[in-house]
C-alpha cells in the first residue's frame, strides 16, 4: 500500500545560544545548522525509513536547489511538489544550552500548495492507502475530503492546535492524532476527549509518559515510552505519526502499530535535528528484539 502526505517542508535554522533572546535583546548564536524540517516531511521520511511506500505532496520556492536536494537526500520523490512563488517555508530555531528552544516559523510555499496537483497524486491512491495531514499547509481539507471519499484512511496531526481547522477537517479524519497539551486544548473546545464526529481512533501521545490510542467500544490501549536520554525532542511527534501510519499500512495490530511507533520515537529523540534523525527500520526492530 501508499503513505501518502501533504505536508510541509521547511529549511530549519537551527542556532545555538548560550540562553534564549528576551525582548529587545541582541545574542551572537555558536553555530548556524541549517537542515530539512517541517512536520509534513518529517512524518514522510519517518514513514520512509519505517519500510512504507511514501508519496510526498507539497510546495517549495521554485529555483530552490538547496531544499530539492535535501529532499532527494531523504528519499522524497520531487514529481508531486509543487514549485511556486512564495520561498521555501522556514523556521528559526533557538536552541540554548539547557536544550531549550524558540521557534519563529514562516510557511511561505507551505500555505501555497496547489490542488491540482493534490487531486492528481490521490487520483493514484487505492482504498487502504493512508493519507497524513497537519495543519502547517494550505487545502488540507479538500486533500482529506477527496482521500476519504476514494477509501483511504486519513490521519490528521492536529498541530499547530486551532480549534477551526479541527472542525473543518474532522468529518473527513480516520485516525486523530495529538499530543498532551494539544489533548488538553482538544478537551477546552469541544468539553471532551473523544471528538462527536465518529473517527476511528484518538491517538494521545504524552512525551516520556508514553501513548494512548482510544477507540469508542473498546478499551483504551496504552504504550509505555521506552526509557532513553533525549537530546533533541524535535520531530517526536512526527517520527510517531510516520511510523504509526507505516506499520498500520503493513497491516500491524493497533497495539503493534503504537509499539513500534513507540520504539522509532525513541529512538528519534536520541539524535539532533528533526527529518534527519528518523530512524530505520532495522534499528526500531533492534529496540523491539
Ligand atoms: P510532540 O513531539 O508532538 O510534542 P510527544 O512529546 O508526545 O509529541 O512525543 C511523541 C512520542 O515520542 C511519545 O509518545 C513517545 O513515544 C516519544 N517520546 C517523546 N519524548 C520521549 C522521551 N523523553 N523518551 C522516550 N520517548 C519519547
Amino acid at each position: 500500500m501508499t503513505v501518502f502526505c501533504l505536508g510541509s517542508i521547511n529549511i530549519d535554522h537551527v542556532y545555538r545560544l548560550p540562553a534564549l533572546p528576551q525582548a529587545g535583546e541582541t545574542l551572537s548564536a555558536s553555530s548556524h545548522t541549517p537542515g530539512l524540517g517541517g512536520k509534513g516531511v518529517n512524518q514522510s521520511v519517518a514513514a520512509l525509513r519505517a519500510g512504507a511506500k511514501v508519496v510526498h505532496i507539497g510546495a517549495v520556492g521554485r529555483g530552490d536547489a538547496w531544499i530539492e536536494a535535501q529532499l532527494t537526500a531523504h528519499g522524497i520523490a520531487l514529481d508531486r511538489i509543487a514549485r511556486v512563488r512564495q520561498g521555501t517555508g522556514h523556521a528559526i530555531v533557538a536552541v540554548d544550552d539547557a536544550g531549550e528552544n524558540q521557534i519563529i516559523i514562516h510557511p511561505g510555499a507551505n500555505q501555497a500548495q496547489d490542488l491540482a496537483m493534490i487531486d492528481a497524486a490521490l487520483a493514484t491512491a487505492k482504498p487502504g492507502d493512508c493519507l497524513l495531514v497537519q495543519n502547517e499547509t494550505s487545502h488540507q481539507v479538500e486533500a482529506a475530503r477527496i482521500a476519504r471519499a476514494r477509501g483511504l484512511r486519513v490521519f490528521y496531526s492536529a498541530a499547530p492546535f486551532a480549534p477551526d481547522p479541527l472542525r473543518a477537517i474532522l468529518p473527513h479524519v480516520t485516525h486523530l492524532l495529538v499530543n498532551a497539551g494539544e489533548a488538553a486544548a482538544l478537551v477546552k473546545s469541544t468539553g471532551t476527549a473523544l471528538p462527536d464526529q465518529p473517527v476511528e481512533a484518538v491517538i494521545v501521545t504524552r512525551g516520556a509518559q508514553g501513548a494512548e490510542w482510544i477507540s469508542a467500544g473498546t478499551e483504551p490501549l496504552f504504550q509505555p515510552s521506552f526509557p532513553v536520554t533525549p537530546v533533541d525532542t524535535t520531530g517526536a511527534g512526527d517520527c510517531f505519526a510516520g511510523s504509526l501510519a507505516a506499520a498500520l499500512d503493513r497491516g500491524a495490530t493497533p497495539a503493534q502499530a503504537l509499539r513500534y511507533a513507540a520504539a522509532a520515537a525513541a529512538l528519534q529523540v536520541t539524535q539532533p535535528g528533526a527529518a534527519p534523525a528518523m530512524p530505520d527500520r532495522a534499528k526500531v526492530e533492534q529496540l523491539l528484539a
